[in-house]
């Protein structure tokens, strides 16, 4: 059996999809041995891997780091080329200590694919956002701050690009899926916008949710709003999603995050519940619209679950998921992040049908994939 080595990035958003894929692997008898930071290690090693702690080799936490690298590109740079340096020597103690056969790496994780590279290991992509191309980069739409923020880092993305080369690794290609590595994507090609200019070296193989929960009904509509994990600090936000709500004939569950105070959110209206963090894939089993940021695997649950959306996109990335589930008729734009627009954004889509039957039309596609046997099948090809 095989050792494989995981790179991810201390984010629930690039964690979650592939814990299946690890559990899958484990229960075929495969060692997998996960870096990742130890705030993770309860759910890598209830998926059945071993974790090998990063804590002491992040600049500084990774709230932080996720914060400024979720904005600003070269930031995330940066991150990657230091972490990149900074992991050197323990990933070559690692690899003559383990032997590992092959490594996962996540797309944006850069330094899993340099540091595989650098030992001559099989490299397996693993995409937990939409996959992208020269053909499909176009549809991340940035906005002309993101833009910005960009074109004054090149310099800084260039002195880092630089110094990785100074240390021997080889840095094009960094970010973005290629034509050659084999590349795992956790949805599908229904989904996947262009799909077709994707090619045999990727396999798109659906959600990768550790559990499921059945549907529940209830007597009024529940709305589920969260804006994810990461870029969650919006106070005025979630206090004009409560006035949006106050007097509409609904329950609702607010996920906002920790840096928010419920208190400073004012008092809630009727059946309005407010969490730090929630068990999503539970509270979707029985919601009617999610008000989503439209990160890749909150829209993903909320598809798989059935459920139409309200879409609120905070960046480019997630503005390309917004775009295909409104292709798709599974979801309403948000216009603007008022308490008129949300209410009437909200009652548009829990007042038509066609939103839901739209969403459980790409559920039914979804069910269809291949899910972890084929990314574990995937991944044993290469070793
Ligand atoms: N999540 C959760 N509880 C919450 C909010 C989010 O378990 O209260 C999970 C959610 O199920 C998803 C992940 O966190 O798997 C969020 O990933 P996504 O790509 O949607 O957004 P990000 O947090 O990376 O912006």
């Amino acid at each position: 059996m095989a050792c494989i080595f995981f790179f991810s990035l201390p984010a629930h958003g690039h964690v979650n999809p592939t814990l299946p894929l690890v559990r899958e692997l484990t229960s075929r008898g495969h060692r997998v041995l996960y870096y990742d930071v130890e705030a993770f290690r309860e759910k890598i090693e209830a998926a059945g891997a071993q974790l090998l702690p990063i804590d002491a080799y992040m600049p500084s936490t990774p709230e932080d780091i996720d914060r400024r690298a979720g904005k600003d590109f070269a930031s995330l740079i940066e991150m990657a080329a230091n972490l990149t340096l900074a992991l050197d020597e323990r990933v070559a103690q690692d690899v003559a200590g383990y032997h590992p056969s092959c490594v996962v790496g996540d797309s944006v994780c850069i330094w899993g694919k340099l540091l595989a590279r650098r030992h001559g290991l099989p490299f397996v992509c693993s995409t937990t956002t939409l996959a992208f191309n020269k053909h499909t980069a176009g549809l991340m739409k940035r906005k002309p701050t993101e833009l910005l923020r960009t074109m004054l880092g090149v310099p800084r993305i260039n002195r880092k690009l630089r110094q990785l080369r100074e240390h021997g690794h080889d840095a094009p290609n960094l970010i973005g899926n290629d034509t050659k590595t084999p590349t795992i994507v956790y949805t599908s090609r229904l989904f996947q916008p262009m799909a077709e200019t994707f090619g045999d070296s990727y396999a798109f193989v659906g959600p990768m949710v550790m559990q499921r929960y059945p549907r529940q009904e209830h007597d009024r509509p529940l709305v589920y709003v969260s804006l994810g994990t990461v870029l969650n600090n919006a106070p005025d936000f979630y206090r004009s999603v409560l006035q949006a709500l106050s007097g509409m004939a609904c329950d609702a569950i607010l996920s906002i995050g920790d840096a928010v105070d419920p208190a400073a959110l004012g008092p809630l209206p009727g059946g309005v519940r407010v969490f730090p963090r929630v068990n999503q894939l539970k509270v979707l089993a029985g919601a009617d619209v999610f008000l989503t940021h439209c990160g890749m695997n909150s829209v993903t649950e909320s598809l798989l679950c059935g459920v139409p959306m309200v879409l609120f996109p905070q960046h480019g990335e997630e503005n390309a998921v917004a775009i295909r589930c409104e292709q798709l008729g599974a979801g309403l734009r948000l216009k603007r992040p008022s308490a008129p627009c949300i209410r009437s954004a909200l009652e548009a889509v829990l007042g038509d049908s066609r939103y839901r039957r739209a969403a459980q039309t790409v559920a039914e596609d979804f069910s269809r994939c291949g899910g972890a046997a084929e990314a574990a099948d995937f991944v044993e090809a290469q070793i």
